[in-house]
């Protein structure tokens, strides 16, 4: 079996599967926020009854992330929602915006958008959030009302985005009925050169097989090129499996995994224990691709979808509006300070704006020192708007006081994953995806670059 394959039959109790069966899967987690959390916290209060009680308290994980700093009423009130359900019904992991368990979200668009304006409790966005937070464990399944929630397949899980009225089914009963994907292989051989990064391998792929190439179908990553990605590396490329389509993107468990998550467990206090699922010699695929990670080039999804395949160095007389750096898939530690590498001493010559995913990021970047430089002032420095306000920002678009929101039909390089018309605000802008990288030496030159042209001394 492949490694979707087993990990679903081992949640629905089963010894086999195959690809094309359905069968009932038990959850390990279900994972909701602000924007899908009301409507999910609808169908199973109609469904089950006002009074019922959702079917464990302890792995229904609320996470509000993407609406959040924006003056816009029904967006606050949603976060209200979550607060007054997750006390209702005494669920126990609830990353709240603010820390009064009575009290009510309200954006303060007077302080501008720069300063942090959340409690102790907020984590950002979700899919970044929940393995910081210790909620992603090897061998496990995830639901997330969110369809990058398959980018926790680096963990060795089986992690999908579901809808509203299947979460709120979820939500009662802890199952779910699930066709099994077919599953294809990827083999991820060699090393990444300097200036290309794991962005780079998917928007690759994607590329490749195009932007619905893996409908209903799971990615799977093998080969030794694995090991030389980090655990933020392999969480950008499942990230975007759901850019081809993909059900699920899964890589096998290692060391690295299990050292990422029993560190993260152990300081959350979640749970600690787990069983991978191993590579099986017998596996059946339907679609086998090597990729030889040293011949990757820094690469680009133009608009209008991430299917739209270019070099990053065919694309130089694209001029650019503004880049952006943020999202579960590129807004991590590393993503900035991969970023920061290319824009230390130097100004970028658009509007450039950073939104880290999480508040532990923001920290970290806070933190950390290059020659006695903090890295954050180094980028604001460098002439990035870097907010403290982590969330989904203007990834998605969001209301229209959203930080870096597009609200005119400007051109952006972003390191976000998803660029159909409006993705990040006005219908007729136009979203080029690309890595932290190649975001930065294209803030630079205000035109896409290759960013082994601005490689840093
Ligand atoms: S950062 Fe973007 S892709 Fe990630 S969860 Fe938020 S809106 Fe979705």
């Amino acid at each position: 079996m492949t490694l979707t394959e087993k990990l679903l039959a081992r949640a629905a109790g089963k010894a086999e599967v195959r690809a094309g069966e359905n069968v009932w899967v038990k959850a390990d987690v279900l994972m909701t926020h602000d924007v899908c959390g009301p409507g999910t916290i609808g169908v199973f209060q109609r469904e089950f009854g006002a009074q019922a009680k959702v079917w464990d308290k302890d792995r229904v994980v609320i996470i509000p992330d993407h609406y959040i700093f924006t003056a816009d009423s029904k967006s606050n009130r949603n976060v209200d929602i979550l607060r007054e359900f997750v006390r209702q019904q005494g669920i126990t992991y609830f990353y709240d915006v603010i820390d009064d368990p009575n009290g009510m979200w309200r954006f303060d668009l007077a302080q501008g958008a720069l300063k942090r304006q959340y409690g102790s409790q907020y984590a950002g966005v979700c899919h970044t959030a929940l393995p910081q937070k210790g909620h992603t464990r090897p061998g496990e399944v995830l639901f997330g009302t969110d369809s990058h929630t398959c980018m926790a397949g680096a963990f060795n899980e089986f992690a999908t985005g579901i809808g509203n009225t299947d979460a709120g089914f979820v939500m009662g009963t802890g199952r779910l009925l699930l066709k099994v994907p077919e599953t294809m292989l990827f083999r991820l051989e060699g090393k990444l050169q300097p200036g290309v990064m794991a962005k780079d391998i998917i928007l690759h792929i994607i590329g490749e097989i195009g932007f619905d190439g893996a409908t209903y179908r799971a990615l799977q990553f093998e080969g030794s090129g694995i090991a030389t990605l980090s655990v933020d590396d392999r969480m950008t490329v499942a990230n975007m499996a759901i850019e081809a389509g993909g059900k699920n993107g899964i890589f096998p468990f290692d060391a690295r995994t299990a050292e990422y998550v029993e560190a993260r467990t152990r300081l959350n206090g979640t749970r600690q224990s787990y069983e991978p699922v191993e590579l099986d010699p017998d596996q059946k695929v339907v679609y086998e691709l090597t990729v030889d990670l040293a011949r990757l080039e820094p690469t680009v999804a133009c608009h209008p979808d991430p299917g739209q395949r270019k070099l990053a160095k065919e694309l130089g007389d694209v001029q650019l509006d503004r880049a952006y750096i943020g999202s579960c898939t590129g807004g991590k530690t590393s993503d900035f300070v991969e970023f920061a590498r290319w824009l230390r001493g130097r100004r970028v010559s658009i509007d450039t704006f950073g939104v880290p995913a999480t508040p532990e990021i923001v920290h970290e970047l806070q933190t950390t020192r290059w020659g006695g430089e903090r890295l954050w002032d180094l980028l604001v420095a460098a002439g990035v708007q870097m907010t403290e306000n982590a969330g989904c920002a203007a990834c998605l678009g969001g209301p229209v006081d959203t930080f870096g929101r597009m609200n005119a039909p400007l051109k952006c390089i972003s390191a976000t994953n998803r660029n159909f018309p409006g993705r990040m605000g006005h219908k007729d802008s136009q979203v080029f995806l690309a890595s932290p990288a190649t975001v930065a030496a294209s803030a630079l030159a205000g035109r896409i670059v290759d960013p082994r042209e601005y490689l840093p001394s």
